[in-house]
Protein backbone atom coordinates (compact mmCIF):
# COMPACT_ATOMS: atom_id res chain seq x y z
CA UNK A 1 0.00 0.00 0.00
CA UNK A 2 1.24 3.48 -0.70
CA UNK A 3 2.54 5.35 2.25
CA UNK A 4 -0.28 7.81 3.30
CA UNK A 5 -3.05 6.03 1.59
CA UNK A 6 -5.83 5.20 3.71
CA UNK A 7 -6.68 1.41 3.64
CA UNK A 8 -9.87 0.71 1.70
CA UNK A 9 -12.19 -1.60 3.05
CA UNK A 10 -14.73 -3.23 0.59
CA UNK A 11 -18.38 -3.59 1.19
CA UNK A 12 -20.77 -5.08 -1.74
CA UNK A 13 -24.00 -3.44 -2.40
CA UNK A 14 -26.00 -6.88 -1.37
CA UNK A 15 -28.09 -8.60 0.95
CA UNK A 16 -27.20 -6.73 5.01
CA UNK A 17 -26.14 -3.50 2.98
CA UNK A 18 -29.33 -1.97 2.82
CA UNK A 19 -29.73 -2.74 6.73
CA UNK A 20 -26.93 -1.59 8.41
CA UNK A 21 -24.41 -0.20 6.10
CA UNK A 22 -24.36 3.32 7.89
CA UNK A 23 -23.40 1.74 11.23
CA UNK A 24 -20.45 -0.03 9.44
CA UNK A 25 -19.55 3.58 7.42
CA UNK A 26 -19.41 5.67 10.31
CA UNK A 27 -17.15 3.00 11.97
CA UNK A 28 -14.94 2.55 9.68
CA UNK A 29 -14.46 6.10 8.52
CA UNK A 30 -13.63 7.01 12.12
CA UNK A 31 -11.31 4.80 12.29
CA UNK A 32 -9.48 6.37 9.31
CA UNK A 33 -10.61 3.79 6.56
CA UNK A 34 -12.17 4.42 2.97
CA UNK A 35 -15.04 2.67 2.85
CA UNK A 36 -15.99 1.35 -1.08
CA UNK A 37 -19.23 -0.07 -1.90
CA UNK A 38 -19.76 -1.64 -4.92
CA UNK A 39 -21.80 -0.05 -7.78
CA UNK A 40 -25.58 -0.86 -7.77
CA UNK A 41 -26.35 -3.78 -9.78
CA UNK A 42 -26.07 -4.42 -13.78
CA UNK A 43 -26.50 -7.47 -15.31
CA UNK A 44 -22.84 -8.33 -15.56
CA UNK A 45 -22.76 -8.30 -11.74
CA UNK A 46 -25.70 -10.60 -11.49
CA UNK A 47 -24.00 -12.76 -14.41
CA UNK A 48 -20.70 -12.66 -12.99
CA UNK A 49 -22.02 -13.90 -9.29
CA UNK A 50 -24.36 -16.36 -11.17
CA UNK A 51 -21.53 -17.92 -12.77
CA UNK A 52 -18.86 -18.01 -9.98
CA UNK A 53 -21.27 -18.59 -6.93
CA UNK A 54 -22.83 -22.33 -6.27
CA UNK A 55 -25.82 -23.58 -8.41
CA UNK A 56 -27.91 -24.32 -5.17
CA UNK A 57 -27.57 -20.70 -3.95
CA UNK A 58 -30.63 -18.00 -3.91
CA UNK A 59 -30.19 -15.19 -6.01
CA UNK A 60 -29.17 -12.30 -3.52
CA UNK A 61 -26.33 -14.97 -2.51
CA UNK A 62 -25.54 -15.22 -6.23
CA UNK A 63 -25.57 -11.51 -6.69
CA UNK A 64 -23.42 -10.63 -3.12
CA UNK A 65 -20.61 -12.76 -4.94
CA UNK A 66 -20.74 -10.50 -8.04
CA UNK A 67 -20.31 -8.05 -5.95
CA UNK A 68 -17.63 -8.90 -4.21
CA UNK A 69 -15.83 -9.35 -7.93
CA UNK A 70 -16.86 -5.96 -8.52
CA UNK A 71 -14.79 -4.94 -5.44
CA UNK A 72 -11.70 -7.38 -5.47
CA UNK A 73 -9.61 -5.35 -7.74
CA UNK A 74 -10.29 -2.06 -5.82
CA UNK A 75 -9.73 -2.50 -1.79
CA UNK A 76 -7.43 -3.79 0.10
CA UNK A 77 -9.62 -5.52 2.78
CA UNK A 78 -13.12 -7.11 2.14
CA UNK A 79 -16.12 -6.55 5.08
CA UNK A 80 -18.10 -9.69 4.95
CA UNK A 81 -18.59 -10.37 8.36
CA UNK A 82 -21.15 -13.99 9.59
CA UNK A 83 -24.02 -12.60 10.50
CA UNK A 84 -25.50 -15.04 13.07
CA UNK A 85 -27.76 -12.95 15.38
CA UNK A 86 -28.26 -9.17 16.31
CA UNK A 87 -30.94 -9.41 18.56
CA UNK A 88 -31.99 -12.15 21.04
CA UNK A 89 -35.04 -13.22 18.84
CA UNK A 90 -34.27 -14.28 15.35
CA UNK A 91 -31.34 -15.95 13.66
CA UNK A 92 -29.88 -14.63 10.09
CA UNK A 93 -30.58 -17.73 7.40
CA UNK A 94 -27.45 -19.94 7.30
CA UNK A 95 -26.41 -18.24 3.71
CA UNK A 96 -25.44 -15.25 6.29
CA UNK A 97 -23.77 -17.53 8.21
CA UNK A 98 -21.74 -19.36 5.51
CA UNK A 99 -21.52 -16.49 4.00
CA UNK A 100 -17.52 -16.28 3.77
CA UNK A 101 -16.94 -19.40 3.55
CA UNK A 102 -19.07 -19.38 0.65
CA UNK A 103 -17.45 -16.50 -0.88
CA UNK A 104 -13.70 -17.91 0.11
CA UNK A 105 -14.72 -21.45 -2.10
CA UNK A 106 -16.18 -19.75 -5.30
CA UNK A 107 -14.15 -16.93 -5.95
CA UNK A 108 -9.88 -17.20 -5.68
CA UNK A 109 -7.43 -14.11 -5.51
CA UNK A 110 -9.12 -12.20 -3.28
CA UNK A 111 -7.71 -9.60 -0.77
CA UNK A 112 -7.87 -10.19 2.73
CA UNK A 113 -11.36 -10.99 4.20
CA UNK A 114 -12.62 -9.35 7.40
CA UNK A 115 -15.08 -12.10 8.13
CA UNK A 116 -15.41 -12.37 11.97
CA UNK A 117 -18.47 -13.87 13.74
CA UNK A 118 -21.43 -11.45 14.56
CA UNK A 119 -23.48 -13.12 17.62
CA UNK A 120 -25.18 -9.84 19.17
CA UNK A 121 -27.18 -12.47 21.67
CA UNK A 122 -26.14 -10.99 25.25
CA UNK A 123 -26.03 -7.09 23.91
CA UNK A 124 -28.77 -7.19 21.42
CA UNK A 125 -28.05 -4.35 18.38
CA UNK A 126 -24.94 -3.04 20.36
CA UNK A 127 -22.35 -3.97 18.01
CA UNK A 128 -20.29 -3.19 20.46
CA UNK A 129 -18.43 -6.77 20.93
CA UNK A 130 -17.77 -7.35 17.20
CA UNK A 131 -16.27 -3.60 17.40
CA UNK A 132 -13.90 -4.63 19.78
CA UNK A 133 -12.97 -7.60 18.10
CA UNK A 134 -12.96 -5.52 15.09
CA UNK A 135 -10.24 -3.68 16.52
CA UNK A 136 -7.83 -6.54 17.78
CA UNK A 137 -7.99 -7.52 14.43
CA UNK A 138 -6.80 -4.78 12.86
CA UNK A 139 -4.51 -3.84 16.18
CA UNK A 140 -6.20 -1.08 17.27
CA UNK A 141 -4.85 -0.43 20.79
CA UNK A 142 -6.67 2.30 22.10
CA UNK A 143 -9.99 1.91 23.54
CA UNK A 144 -11.01 6.01 22.91
CA UNK A 145 -10.39 5.24 19.36
CA UNK A 146 -12.39 2.48 19.19
CA UNK A 147 -14.98 3.70 21.43
CA UNK A 148 -15.66 6.97 19.20
CA UNK A 149 -15.47 5.28 16.07
CA UNK A 150 -18.42 2.98 17.40
CA UNK A 151 -20.08 5.92 18.60
CA UNK A 152 -19.89 7.51 15.11
CA UNK A 153 -21.01 4.18 13.65
CA UNK A 154 -24.07 4.14 16.23
CA UNK A 155 -25.21 7.89 15.19
CA UNK A 156 -25.04 6.98 11.65
CA UNK A 157 -27.31 4.22 11.80
CA UNK A 158 -29.84 5.95 14.20
CA UNK A 159 -29.67 8.66 11.51
CA UNK A 160 -30.53 6.41 8.77
CA UNK A 161 -33.31 3.99 10.70
CA UNK A 162 -35.00 8.25 11.64
CA UNK A 163 -35.42 8.63 7.74
CA UNK A 164 -36.63 5.59 6.67
CA UNK A 165 -38.89 5.57 9.43
CA UNK A 166 -40.08 9.34 7.62
CA UNK A 167 -40.69 7.40 4.76
CA UNK A 168 -37.34 7.40 2.60
CA UNK A 169 -36.10 4.51 0.78
CA UNK A 170 -32.61 3.51 1.71
CA UNK A 171 -31.11 5.22 -1.02
CA UNK A 172 -32.46 8.10 -0.61
CA UNK A 173 -31.67 7.77 3.33
CA UNK A 174 -28.38 7.44 2.18
CA UNK A 175 -28.26 10.18 -0.10
CA UNK A 176 -30.06 12.55 2.08
CA UNK A 177 -27.15 11.75 4.89
CA UNK A 178 -24.21 12.23 2.48
CA UNK A 179 -26.20 15.96 2.18
CA UNK A 180 -27.71 15.45 -1.10
CA UNK A 181 -31.01 16.66 -2.05
CA UNK A 182 -34.07 14.12 -2.37
CA UNK A 183 -37.40 14.50 -2.84
CA UNK A 184 -39.92 12.01 -1.01
CA UNK A 185 -43.29 11.73 -2.57
CA UNK A 186 -45.82 13.14 -0.60
CA UNK A 187 -48.69 10.86 0.67
CA UNK A 188 -51.52 12.20 -0.78
CA UNK A 189 -55.01 10.76 0.93
CA UNK A 190 -57.05 9.91 -2.48
CA UNK A 191 -54.17 7.91 -3.37
CA UNK A 192 -54.15 3.83 -2.96
CA UNK A 193 -52.10 2.43 0.18
CA UNK A 194 -49.97 -0.33 -0.35
CA UNK A 195 -47.20 -2.17 1.47
CA UNK A 196 -44.36 -3.51 -0.72
CA UNK A 197 -43.14 -6.44 1.34
CA UNK A 198 -39.94 -8.48 0.98
CA UNK A 199 -36.17 -8.91 1.89
CA UNK A 200 -34.47 -5.63 1.36
CA UNK A 201 -31.61 -7.03 -0.59
CA UNK A 202 -34.45 -8.22 -2.97
CA UNK A 203 -37.08 -5.15 -3.00
CA UNK A 204 -34.61 -2.29 -3.04
CA UNK A 205 -32.36 -3.84 -5.66
CA UNK A 206 -33.37 -1.62 -8.65
CA UNK A 207 -31.67 -4.89 -11.32
CA UNK A 208 -33.21 -7.69 -9.84
CA UNK A 209 -36.43 -6.56 -8.89
CA UNK A 210 -37.31 -5.20 -12.19
CA UNK A 211 -37.61 -1.74 -10.45
CA UNK A 212 -40.85 -2.29 -8.68
CA UNK A 213 -40.78 0.35 -6.84
CA UNK A 214 -39.52 3.02 -9.24
CA UNK A 215 -42.78 1.36 -11.51
CA UNK A 216 -44.60 1.57 -8.37
CA UNK A 217 -43.87 5.29 -7.74
CA UNK A 218 -45.06 6.45 -11.52
CA UNK A 219 -48.75 5.11 -10.06
CA UNK A 220 -51.28 6.64 -7.82
CA UNK A 221 -50.06 4.86 -4.68
CA UNK A 222 -48.62 5.33 -1.37
CA UNK A 223 -45.83 3.49 -0.87
CA UNK A 224 -45.25 1.42 2.67
CA UNK A 225 -42.44 -1.36 3.24
CA UNK A 226 -40.71 -2.94 5.98
CA UNK A 227 -38.27 -0.57 7.18
CA UNK A 228 -40.63 2.50 7.48
CA UNK A 229 -41.44 0.24 10.86
CA UNK A 230 -39.40 -0.34 13.50
CA UNK A 231 -38.19 -4.11 14.30
CA UNK A 232 -39.30 -3.95 17.58
CA UNK A 233 -42.97 -2.91 16.33
CA UNK A 234 -42.79 -5.97 13.82
CA UNK A 235 -41.89 -8.58 16.39
CA UNK A 236 -44.99 -7.64 18.80
CA UNK A 237 -47.04 -8.03 15.19
CA UNK A 238 -46.16 -11.82 15.54
CA UNK A 239 -46.50 -12.81 18.71
CA UNK A 240 -49.92 -13.90 18.18
CA UNK A 241 -48.36 -17.23 15.86
CA UNK A 242 -48.22 -20.23 17.67
CA UNK A 243 -44.67 -21.10 16.16
CA UNK A 244 -42.32 -17.80 14.94
CA UNK A 245 -40.39 -17.87 12.02
CA UNK A 246 -36.28 -17.46 13.88
CA UNK A 247 -34.82 -16.32 10.40
CA UNK A 248 -34.39 -12.93 11.20
CA UNK A 249 -35.58 -11.60 8.16
CA UNK A 250 -38.70 -13.53 7.52
CA UNK A 251 -40.29 -12.62 10.89
CA UNK A 252 -39.36 -8.83 9.96
CA UNK A 253 -41.94 -9.32 6.57
CA UNK A 254 -44.24 -11.00 8.33
CA UNK A 255 -44.30 -8.67 10.89
CA UNK A 256 -44.90 -5.99 8.47
CA UNK A 257 -48.16 -7.41 6.89
CA UNK A 258 -49.74 -8.50 10.28
CA UNK A 259 -49.39 -4.67 10.53
CA UNK A 260 -49.70 -3.41 7.70
CA UNK A 261 -53.17 -5.12 7.37
CA UNK A 262 -54.33 -4.07 10.62
CA UNK A 263 -53.74 -0.61 8.95
CA UNK A 264 -55.91 -1.19 6.55
CA UNK A 265 -53.93 -0.47 3.34
CA UNK A 266 -55.86 -1.52 0.26
CA UNK A 267 -53.31 -4.06 -0.31
CA UNK A 268 -50.07 -6.31 -0.16
CA UNK A 269 -47.44 -7.10 -2.56
CA UNK A 270 -45.03 -9.83 -1.55
CA UNK A 271 -41.51 -9.18 -3.70
CA UNK A 272 -40.22 -13.28 -2.59
CA UNK A 273 -36.76 -14.52 -3.57
CA UNK A 274 -36.26 -17.65 -5.77
CA UNK A 275 -34.84 -19.95 -4.58
CA UNK A 276 -35.66 -19.37 -1.10
CA UNK A 277 -36.51 -21.90 1.63
CA UNK A 278 -37.32 -19.39 4.11
CA UNK A 279 -39.20 -16.81 1.85
CA UNK A 280 -41.52 -19.67 0.37
CA UNK A 281 -42.54 -20.50 3.93
CA UNK A 282 -43.56 -16.57 5.03
CA UNK A 283 -45.19 -16.26 0.88
CA UNK A 284 -47.97 -18.75 2.04
CA UNK A 285 -48.21 -18.06 5.71
CA UNK A 286 -48.88 -14.40 4.68
CA UNK A 287 -51.66 -15.63 1.41
CA UNK A 288 -53.50 -17.91 3.76
CA UNK A 289 -53.53 -14.65 6.81
CA UNK A 290 -53.83 -11.67 4.61
CA UNK A 291 -57.28 -13.74 3.07
CA UNK A 292 -58.61 -14.37 6.78
CA UNK A 293 -61.11 -12.05 8.79
CA UNK A 294 -63.98 -10.09 7.51
CA UNK A 295 -62.30 -7.98 5.35
CA UNK A 296 -59.27 -9.69 3.46
CA UNK A 297 -56.78 -7.57 2.06
CA UNK A 298 -55.47 -7.95 -0.91
CA UNK A 299 -52.60 -9.90 -2.10
CA UNK A 300 -49.95 -10.50 -4.72
CA UNK A 301 -47.02 -12.39 -4.96
CA UNK A 302 -44.01 -11.85 -6.87
CA UNK A 303 -41.04 -14.04 -7.52
CA UNK A 304 -38.70 -12.48 -9.68
CA UNK A 305 -35.75 -14.57 -11.05
CA UNK A 306 -32.77 -14.60 -13.63
CA UNK A 307 -35.33 -15.38 -16.66
CA UNK A 308 -38.09 -13.10 -15.39
CA UNK A 309 -39.08 -10.25 -18.02
CA UNK A 310 -39.49 -6.46 -17.11
CA UNK A 311 -42.87 -6.59 -19.11
CA UNK A 312 -44.41 -8.92 -17.29
CA UNK A 313 -43.80 -7.10 -14.29
CA UNK A 314 -44.96 -4.34 -15.10
CA UNK A 315 -48.43 -5.86 -16.29
CA UNK A 316 -48.93 -7.72 -13.53
CA UNK A 317 -48.69 -4.50 -10.87
CA UNK A 318 -50.34 -2.67 -13.30
CA UNK A 319 -53.36 -5.44 -13.57
CA UNK A 320 -52.81 -5.50 -9.36
CA UNK A 321 -53.16 -1.65 -8.50
CA UNK A 322 -56.22 -1.51 -11.04
CA UNK A 323 -58.05 -4.32 -9.66
CA UNK A 324 -57.60 -2.69 -6.27
CA UNK A 325 -58.65 0.78 -7.54
CA UNK A 326 -61.93 -1.15 -8.83
CA UNK A 327 -62.53 -2.45 -5.34
CA UNK A 328 -62.59 0.60 -3.99
CA UNK A 329 -64.52 2.19 -6.60
CA UNK A 330 -67.03 -0.40 -5.28
CA UNK A 331 -66.82 0.47 -2.11
S1 LIG B 1 -33.18 -15.80 3.45
FE1 LIG B 1 -33.44 -16.74 1.42
S2 LIG B 1 -32.90 -15.12 -0.03
FE2 LIG B 1 -32.04 -14.57 1.96
S3 LIG B 1 -29.97 -15.36 1.94
FE3 LIG B 1 -31.28 -16.90 2.93
S4 LIG B 1 -31.86 -18.30 1.26
FE4 LIG B 1 -31.09 -16.41 0.32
Amino acid sequence: MERGRKLRIGFPRALFYYSYFPFWQGFFNRLGMEVVVSPPTTKGILDDGTREAEAEACIPVKLYHGHVLALKDKVDLLFIPRLVRIDRRSTFCPKFLGLPDMVRASLPDLPPILDLKVDERTSPGEWWPTCRAIGELLGIDSFLRLWSAYREGKQHQKAYEKLLYKGYLPEEALAALRGEEVEVPPRIKENLNLAVLGYPYQVYDGYISWDIIGKLRKMPINLWTMEMVPPSKLYRFCKHLPKQPFWHYSVLVLGAAYYYQQQGVDGVIHVAAFACGPDAMVNKIMEIDLSQGSNPTPFMSLSVDEQTGDAGVATRLEAFVDMLLQRRRKG
